[in-house]
């Protein structure tokens, strides 16, 4: 299977990663760079991919605008998009990502029956979406993590780094410290 990951750099989607790899699949992680202020993370991103031995690409998308302080407007389902696009057209058979269950509220992009409808759409391009997080807490996530033997600590998941560390309040620092310390 030729999986095409999209891979953030942050731990849900090197969970993605790894467990494609951990099947035996032929991946290329993909990071997008929209415009954030967190662009650090593709640098783990393609550090994480390396240690790996999985190929990295970087792929520019359009500024994306914000919709509140946190949340940049469809950026699953742009990125999503522009996966499939790259997938069509260079024969993979799958696009992978690392949406999961914590993010639903806040995300409309990571909602199950968001994933169903996208399904739809990229079978007309015979490419399918792997979404295994989509029922995973990020409890759950951290567990797999260990188990797959995923680099936690090279993992980003900051939106506001300052200084080039993690600023350990916005949304992203307290989800992942909740998970990680518990
Ligand atoms: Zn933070």
């Amino acid at each position: 299977v030729k999986t095409l990951v999209l891979f953030s750099g942050g731990l849900d989607s090197a969970v993605v990663l790894a467990s494609c790899v951990a099947a035996g699949d032929e991946v290329l992680a993909v990071g997008f760079d929209y415009g954030q202020p967190h662009a650090i993370e593709l640098d783990r991103a393609a550090f994480i991919a390396r240690g790996m031995n999985v190929p990295y690409e970087e792929v520019e998308l359009p500024a994306m605008p914000l919709a509140d302080d946190v949340v940049f407007a469809g950026r699953n389902m742009v990125m999503a998009a522009a996966a499939i696009s790259i997938a069509h057209a260079r024969g993979f058979d799958r696009i992978a990502l690392g949406c999961n269950a914590d993010d639903h509220r806040r995300f409309r992009d990571c909602r199950r029956d968001f994933w169903s409808a996208m399904r739809r759409a990229a079978r007309a391009y015979d490419v399918g979406i792997s979404a295994p997080l989509l029922r995973s807490s990020k409890r759950a996530i951290v567990r797999r993590a260990k188990a797959l033997g995923v680099p936690v600590e090279q993992t980003w998941s900051c939106y506001e780094p300052r200084g080039g560390e993690p600023c350990g309040e916005c949304l992203a620092c307290k989800l992942r410290k909740a998970a990680l310390c518990s």
